[in-house]
């Protein structure tokens, strides 16, 4: 069944997205060559803890040993961080991250490159950014959530890359997987319709050159098959009467749709 929030809630889960949007940038700039996976894993969990009524929402969760993920180059999600784990010039690294605030869970992923990367990785992590924006514009009331996936396919269609459509996005609140599921890949107008109060989270998974994948021996690590790399970008969004509230962070000004209310612009000075 799907769980409407109300607004109240969407509030709540805002505050531990404002924590998560702070931890990216925070956390921005220890990514570099040299730091351990283990190492952004601890300063994530420290940065996390340190707000009253926060709790890294995946340590422990289904047995997962770390406080956030860490998926390396052509890891996808699920990554276990370790402090043998170094990064090095040109990687590229996926960090997801849930925070649980007074019971209410929040999901953001992105995908950081390491130094500099190449071009082609480059636009691998730009087209996947994109590909999220223009799905969350595609959930506003009235859509169905084969909306969402119809407007990550179409920013992929011609791209070569794979959209991994094995793993989803989903419904989340007061556990981090709730209905509906969100898939990568949809219809316009097939699916759940898009309700006033749901919350989702909407985070497209591209392999640079397969849409296939496999789970490594320590069952949480998922990469792509052909060990290309893969990108990940995640935000938590609640679906609103005035439209896609993004509960996880900002997003660039271009995509209107997902500026907030009016009010809120600063238009005219007014
Ligand atoms: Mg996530
Ligand atoms: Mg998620």
């Amino acid at each position: 069944m799907i769980q409407l929030k109300t607004e109240r809630e969407i509030e709540i889960i805002a505050r531990g997205g404002a924590i998560i949007s702070d931890l990216f940038q925070e956390v921005e700039s220890l990514i570099r060559p040299g730091v351990s996976t283990g190492e952004l894993n601890k300063f994530a969990d420290e940065f996390i803890c340190s707000y009253e009524g926060a709790v890294p929402a995946f340590k422990g969760l289904y047995g997962f040993p770390g406080s956030v993920c860490t998926s390396v180059n052509e890891e996808v999600v699920h990554g276990i961080p370790s402090f043998r784990r170094g990064l090095n010039e040109g990687d590229i690294i996926s960090i997801d991250v849930g925070v649980k605030m007074e019971g209410w869970f929040t999901d953001s992923a992105r995908t950081f490159p390491v130094g500099e990367v190449d071009d082609a990785t480059g636009q691998l992590l730009k087209v996947t950014e994109e590909a999220l924006y223009l799905a969350m514009e595609a959930a506003v009331v009235g859509n169905h959530v084969g909306d969402i996936g119809a407007a990550v396919m179409a920013r992929v269609d011609g791209t070569g890359y794979g959209i991994i459509r094995d793993l989803v996005g989903h419904g989340l609140g007061k556990e981090l997987h709730e209905e509906p599921q969100v898939p990568n890949v949809g219809k316009a107008g097939q699916g759940p319709p898009l309700m006033d109060g749901m919350v989702l989270a909407i985070e497209p998974m591209l392999g640079a050159s397969t849409d296939q994948i496999r789970t490594l021996d320590d069952r949480w690590t998922v990469i792509s098959a052909d060990r290309g790399r893969s990108a990940h970008f995640e935000h938590t969004v609640a679906v609103t009467q005035d439209g896609p509230r993004v509960l996880t962070g900002s997003v660039p000004e271009e995509y209107e749709v997902l500026q907030g209310p009016a009010v809120n612009r600063g238009v005219g000075g007014i």
